[in-house]
């Protein structure tokens, strides 16, 4: 362990690039530098890492470009008053090993992992938009709902024991296993810290303090969220990308790629499957408080709660022909299930292994929101929107539909009557007297 210029102890060799060492170390590695092109000294690098943990260089040159990603040994958002451990690149560069070859057309390329310096070189998504950045701006992806569902259904098939020999999934489950500091982050933020009075808590204050007071207080709630939390470490099932909210997901028109793994972890299917549909709902109920005098987002608010419908549908759909194509796992074997008995038999199960998955993300989607409004980490949907009153509204109607998801047994039959309830809960505030 050194010192280096970082404040808080890193491996020897280590040292967090910037704009100068970028393009040193990047010239001393010809086959990437070849990706960009020309004099080093004449490439365009911008740090972009608008998120909340690491460092993100875009660097573009005559040829084009690529896109390098470093930890720091803290979390960037916060400083060095919370440490982070580096490997979080490694379990980010992990995922790409092992999902990668499932998942190739549906993430970035990765060209070079540099296990000393916790940083990788991938390919640069451009002209490509972050996901929710193109949703607040009232854009719209055709495709980008169903490329997410074909990345969770391959993900959490083809990861499986039901793909592959569990000696393959356990030595996988292992390394996962390691992701300590990243899946703490997860069980804190997600599964407890709503519940408690933490100073990393905020909220839009005071218009949302009774109902967040209303959350803390409800019982049946918490122990909802918990069985949740001791669900998502306790099941194996498939490896999950682990943080999976529209700001994971860069899009263009035509082509989708989902970024930022390094939450990897093997867990229940359901919550890769929740979170996003949780981040889908929260930006419908955030339509509003982007509305213009041109625009007042209604179509465009219809438009993404049909996204949540379509990427249900699609996984749904893929994830059990996926399971048909690949049962050459040791779960469920195939060889078990030929006459037409047992195939009816095979097929009952996996109508009642997607029923398990939709009862799960249900309540997965219903923690995700709330922690996105009461705990740390918020959304730019609706952070984005400037006026306390109206950000509240937004915030308060996908409260409501988090703690209805979260009840059980469920009163939403099928994923259509989830997105009927989120209809009539984001009925305009002029509109509800009449209602
Ligand atoms: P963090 O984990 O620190 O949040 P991300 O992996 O989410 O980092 O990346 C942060 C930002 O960098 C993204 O929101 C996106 O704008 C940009 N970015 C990440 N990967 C790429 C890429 N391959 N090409 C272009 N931009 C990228
Ligand atoms: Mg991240």
């Amino acid at each position: 362990m050194a010192e280096n210029n970082v404040g808080l102890p890193t491996p020897a060799g280590y040292f967090p690039l910037d704009d100068a060492r970028l393009r040193v170390w990047l010239s001393g590695l010809p086959s990437l530098a070849a990706h960009v092109g020309g004099d080093a000294a004449h490439w365009r690098i911008d740090e972009v890492g608008d998120g909340n943990l690491n460092l993100v260089f875009l660097v573009r040159g005559t040829v084009g470009g690529v896109c390098v990603k470093q930890s720091l040994p803290y979390v960037r958002a916060v400083g060095e008053s919370w440490p982070m451990p580096l490997e979080r690149a490694f379990f980010e560069h992990q995922h790409n090993q092992i999902a990668g070859p499932y998942l190739a057309g549906l993430i970035p390329q990765t060209f070079h992992y540099d296990s000393t310096l916790y940083a990788s070189v991938m390919e640069l998504l451009s002209p490509h938009l972050i996901l929710r950045q193109g949703l607040i701006a009232g854009r719209r992806y055709p495709h980008a709902a169903t490329a997410v569902a074909e990345f969770v259904a391959r993900s959490a098939v083809l990861t499986s024991p039901l793909a592959q020999p569990f000696e393959q999934v356990f030595d996988q489950t292992a390394i996962f296993s390691r992701n300590h500091a990243l899946t703490r982050v997860t069980a804190e933020l997600i599964f407890a810290d709503p519940f408690e009075h933490l100073p990393r808590n905020r909220w839009t204050s005071p218009e949302l303090d009774q109902d967040a007071a209303d959350i803390r207080n409800d019982a049946n709630l918490r122990a909802a969220v918990a069985r949740l939390g001791h669900r998502f470490l306790t099941q194996k099932e498939a490896l999950l990308h682990g943080d999976l909210h529209t700001g994971s997901v860069m899009v263009t028109e035509a082509d989708t790629r989902v970024i930022d793994p390094e939450f990897a972890v093997y867990g229940p299917v359901g919550f890769d499957v929740g979170v996003f549909i949780a981040n889908l709902l929260m930006a419908f109920f955030a339509q509003p408080g982007h509305a213009s005098a041109a625009d007042s987002r209604q179509t465009h608010a219809a438009w993404i709660l049909a996204q949540a419908g379509a990427f249900w549908r699609h996984f749904a759909q893929r994830y059990d022909a996926l399971w048909q194509e690949n049962g050459g796992g040791d779960a469920w074997p195939a060889r078990l299930f030929t006459t037409p008995a047992q195939r009816d038999a095979f097929a009952r199960a996996r109508r009642e292994r997607l029923r398990e998955i939709y009862s799960d993300a249900l309540g997965f989607a219903g923690a995700e929101i709330i922690r996105r409004i009461l705990g740390f980490a918020h959304n730019q949907d609706f952070e984005a929107i400037a006026d306390p009153l109206r950000r509240a509204d937004a915030e308060r109607r996908s409260l409501t539909l988090a703690r209805a998801l979260l009840l059980t047994p469920s009163p939403f039959a099928d994923m259509d009557a989830v997105l009927q309830h989120a209809q009539r809960l984001a009925v305009p505030i002029a509109d509800e007297a009449t209602a």
